[in-house]
């Protein structure tokens, strides 16, 4: 059993946020999920945009109940819109199938040439790299209606949601997850388990190129100042600093001295980049743009984890664990503040404990589902299009 589960723990969607220099050698891109493929001999499935004028449009109930606190963004409607005049004008269904409601069918040919016309119509690349998210969050989410459970993005029938055990993050930090759209909706996405376990306002979801979330990141970003702002990502233009590097200078000065860095109102801001390795360099691209632009200076704070034996040492033996996965991350994360005497009496580890559990949830439930629909766990690596 222990050879099942370590096979499947490699197949964790392979994050970036963790600086190892084993990580970038082990080239991620290979480790890309066995679960994403399960899900691409699912049954084509029609879209359930309503038929009738009015109610195809997605309401902000529903686009929140995905996991974000953003409004609905205007260009995911528009491009839900454009679908269905063009799905009006030509006739033919929208369908979807396979993972990360990637369209089919007749209606797939006429909607690529649109999209790819509409595409190249833009003017600048900030516009583009906005259609181009819309159309990915629009698409998964409307393959995704009625099929895969809002909360926890596993089809209905693998629900995990009952078995999540809910536990507050300590209010002096607040984790944004920016995450690529093609990680939207994606069964093996471990960073959705995020605000599964502290909530949408502890954990925000914060997707590339999706402006209203965008701002709402920045925005909080503004108000808690440079200072209080660091991303998992190691910064090839800058030295990383460990967190023992940013948060443990205070214990030198003795302990009779309150951190300067915990004892204020804002709470830490720790951004986790969600993508596979090859998007991640673009993400973190933009967000250092957008920090030049807030701040007048390139240099986000950038951390990286030690992921050594003594942080880690509550993670199970699983070699890729601690490298792949975004939500081991935060784990990683919590359990290395909460070796710090500043941080200790937070309860950081119990907090850590709590991704923990949810981890391996989501780690059974997709094994179950692969058992279930009698595929190999061991499937050999086949080449993921991935082509929008
Ligand atoms: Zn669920």
């Amino acid at each position: 059993m222990l050879s099942v589960t370590r096979a499947l723990l490699v197949k964790c969607s392979p994050s970036p946020t963790v600086c190892n220099k084993t990580q970038m050698d082990s080239r991620p891109r290979s480790l890309r999920g066995t679960f994403s493929r399960s899900a691409s001999r699912s049954p084509p499935r029609e879209a359930r945009i309503g038929d009738s004028v009015g109610d195809e449009s997605i309401t902000l109930q529903e686009w929140q109940g995905w996991g974000t606190i953003s409004p609905v963004p205007a260009m995911v409607s528009e491009v839900v819109d454009d679908l269905k005049v063009l799905e009006r004008d030509i006739d033919a269904q929208m369908s979807f199938g396979g993972t990360g409601g990637k369209l089919q069918g007749d209606f797939k040919i006429q909607e690529d040439k649109k999209h790819r016309a509409t595409y190249q119509a833009l003017g600048d690349s900030e516009k583009k790299i906005q259609f181009f998210s819309a159309r990915q969050i629009a698409c998964r989410l409307l393959g995704s209606r009625g099929y895969l459970c809002q909360k926890c993005w596993l089809p209905q029938e693998d629900c995990m949601c009952s078995k999540i055990m809910p536990c507050p993050l300590w209010h002096g930090i607040r984790l944004w997850l920016y995450m690529h759209p093609k990680d939207f909706l994606r069964q093996n996405n471990t960073g959705k388990l995020l605000w599964q376990v502290f909530g949408v306002q502890a954990a925000t979801l914060c997707i590339f190129g999706i402006a209203e979330q965008e701002e709402i990141m920045w925005n909080a970003f503004k108000l808690a100042g440079k200072e209080k702002v660091w991303c998992l990502y190691p910064n090839k233009n800058a030295p990383t600093k460990s967190v023992q590097d940013c948060f443990a200078q205070e214990s030198s000065a003795g302990l009779e001295c309150p951190p300067t860095v915990t004892n204020v109102d804002e709470p830490l801001n720790f951004i986790l980049i969600d993508g596979t390795w090859n998007n991640s360099a673009a993400m973190f691209r933009r967000l250092k743009e957008r920090a030049k632009l807030v701040w007048g200076e390139e240099d986000l704070s950038c951390i990286s984890l030690a992921m050594g034996a003594s942080a880690m040492h509550k993670l199970r033996p699983q070699p890729s664990w601690d490298r792949t996965c975004t939500a081991a991350a935060a784990i990683g994360l919590l359990s290395e503040l909460q070796l710090l005497p500043e941080f200790s009496s937070y309860g950081l580890e119990k907090q850590a404990d709590a991704v923990e559990d949810a981890l391996e949830i989501l780690l059974e439930s997709l094994t179950a589902r692969r058992l279930r629909m009698g595929r190999s766990i061991r499937r050999r690596e086949r080449h993921n299009s991935d082509i929008c």
